[in-house]
């Protein structure tokens, strides 16, 4: 391997050289404190930029052994100091030339605190992945100032940011308490027969629609109604009181503006452990939650909707239903199904993002349009069965109908951003109904489906196939695969690590008959076992090209991910 000065020297010695010559400049470097891998060359300045990797020895990063034995101290270190090689970064980076010259990134994450293939620590060492725009005036390097990048102002990276001792220790303390107070908060939820927790004091509102930090000022911090109080444990702050959302089904209702989607955002969102200081860390919800919602224009392929929707006009199949354009209620009735095949312990729905039609009928338009003109049973009717028969419980939010008071288990109302308990009053009302609604017998068959192999995009001759993820929008080859109506993915490279995810089942797993179920069954175990790296297609064919910019992700956005490929084709399984 060769030192850091003689790589110093090299670059200086490209100055002026054409583009091209950074090529030679691939492989591995010995710096005093660290060794320096560049991975990948870019072809311009102006093209996707090269990447880097830093190895740093446990020796000299020095972190305390006890974290480095526990898994969950890992994955917060490791995001921690993401958030760090991500600030430092920012502030090294000057403009050295033309286009990306001088740039020097890691991916950015987001409030949740997620496993990533940008940093990973462990009892040997640390490994950080970068990428920097190698600089140079057009196509002439600019040798001086590659030197200055990645002989100085890397190691000066790597001293403020990969060591232990340079970092602010309660900082990152908190950070590691954080997250495993939320992981045992997690923890506590079945066994208490809850599907979330939010605790006491959370602040929930967003800064904007486009800016997922806590709103700052004038947020009304949450306070549990007594009634549906619950104290939780946790190793480093103690009991904590908060609301205890009930297995089952929870319906939140109230006025317009009150907070209720607010309130269901966080319950979506408390899949993720978050930062300290988000004002949702402390809010906890069951891993297996999905957020359910309308979004017609959508494809379906195969699936068995006829528990929701049946007898579609000009005999269109309900129980082996596929359209390149689904409607609002079957688009939201497929997304269903597909929720359950897939595992989904808890469906999240809100009135903002739901098909009315899916959700209610009133007795009016029942008076009007005969049952067999209708091919939708409404939730209303199924999401009790779906409880008894599935084990799925639901959380509704619904301000602008009655209807699910009968069927909830519990009913929360939201006034002035404040939760009250109202299912008796709800109760009550739903009794004096002269015609109460009945409830339509069993939930119906969820029918498993595969995959057929052929129908997901492959690499052209052995050329790997082309993945682009850019904000929530994945490009398969030429398969366009809009993910923005899949809300709990929070991060791009979430998106990209299910694209490659994708293509790896398709090579290992899909072969027409294996259930879909066990397909995710299988590629989350060997994600487990063999970490985010291996699903770099290079690892397979021997050339590594390890990914900085993966990030972990749930089997249920991975089946939701495959369901809106458009060339996707299934076969059920009797
Ligand atoms: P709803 O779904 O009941 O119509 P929203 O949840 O959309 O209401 O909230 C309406 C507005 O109130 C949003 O702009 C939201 O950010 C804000 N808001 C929600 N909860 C709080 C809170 N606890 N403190 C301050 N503002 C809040
Ligand atoms: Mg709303």
């Amino acid at each position: 391997m060769a030192n850091w000065q003689t790589f110093q020297q090299q670059l200086i010695d490209l100055e002026s050289r054409s583009y091209r010559d950074y090529k030679s400049i691939k492989g591995d470097y010995e710096f005093p404190d660290f060794n320096l891998s560049v991975d990948y060359v870019q072809g311009d300045p102006f093209a996707a930029p090269s990447r880097i990797r830093l190895k740093i020895a446990q020796q000299v990063a020095r972190f305390p052994t006890l974290w480095l034995t526990d898994y969950e101290a890992q994955i917060a270190i490791a995001d921690y100091l993401t958030r760090q090689v991500a600030q430092v970064a920012q502030s090294l980076t000057k403009k050295r030339g033309s286009g990306k010259s001088g740039n020097i990134e890691i991916s950015a994450p987001s409030q949740a605190i997620l496993r990533r293939s940008a940093i990973w620590i462990e009892t040997e060492g640390i490994e950080a992945r970068l990428t920097v725009g190698l600089p140079a005036f057009g196509r002439r390097i600019a040798g001086k100032a590659a030197a200055a990048l990645l002989c100085e102002d890397i190691p000066r990276l790597v001293e403020r940011t990969l060591k232990f001792a340079a970092l602010n220790e309660a900082d990152l303390t908190r950070h590691i308490h954080t997250f495993q107070d939320a992981e045992a908060l997690r923890r506590q939820l079945v066994p208490n027969g809850l599907v979330a927790f939010i605790a006491a004091g959370a602040c929930l509102p967003r800064r904007s629609g486009i800016d997922e930090r806590p709103l700052a000022e004038q947020a009304d911090l949450f306070v549990p109604p007594a009634e549906a109080s619950i104290v939780l444990e946790t190793p480093h702050s103690g009991r904590i009181r908060g609301l205890g959302i009930r297995q089952g089904v929870t319906l939140i209702v109230g006025g317009g503006y009150h907070g209720k989607s607010t309130l269901l955002k966080a319950i979506e969102q408390g899949i993720y452990n978050h930062v300290p200081g988000d004002g949702r860390h402390q809010v906890v919800t069951d891993a297996g939650a999905f957020k359910l919602r309308a979004e017609d224009g959508r494809s379906v392929a195969g699936v068995d909707i006829s528990p929701v929707i049946d007898h579609l006009p000009r005999g269109r199949q309900s129980d082996n239903f596929s359209t390149p354009n689904a409607s609002g209620s079957t688009s939201q009735a497929a997304g269903l199904m597909e929720a359950i095949e897939a595992g989904a312990t808890v469906i999240v729905i809100d009135e903002d993002t739901a098909a009315t039609n899916f959700m209610i009928r009133d007795r009016k338009m029942q008076a009007l349009i005969a049952p067999e003109k209708e091919p939708i049973t409404p939730f209303v009717e199924k999401v009790r069965a779906l409880y008894d028969d599935h084990g799925v419980s639901t959380i509704v939010v619904m301000g602008g109908s009655g209807d699910y008071f009968a069927v909830a288990d519990t009913v929360i109302a939201m006034e002035d951003y404040q939760p009250q308990i109202v299912t008796e009053q709800a109760k009550a009302i739903a009794q004096a109904d002269p015609q109460p609604r009945q409830s339509e017998g069993p939930f119906g068959n969820v029918t498993p489906r595969a995959v057929l192999p052929g129908s997901i995009p492959v690499g052209k001759g052995d050329r790997a196939l082309k993945i682009k993820a850019r904000q929530m929008v994945l490009m398969l080859g030429s398969e366009i695969i809009d993910l923005k109506a899949v809300e709990q993915l929070v991060e791009t490279q979430q998106a990209r690590a299910i694209a490659l995810a994708i293509v790896y089942a398709q090579r290992h797993y899909f072969n027409g008959h294996l259930p879909l179920e066990a397909v995710l069954d299988n590629v989350m175990a060997d994600i487990e076992q063999g970490g985010l790296d291996m699903l770099s297609p290079e690892i397979e064919s021997g050339e590594a090209r390890l990914s900085g910019n993966l990030a972990e992700f749930r089997r249920l956005e991975l089946a939701a991910t495959l369901n809106r490929l458009r060339s996707l084709k299934t076969v059920q399984i009797a």
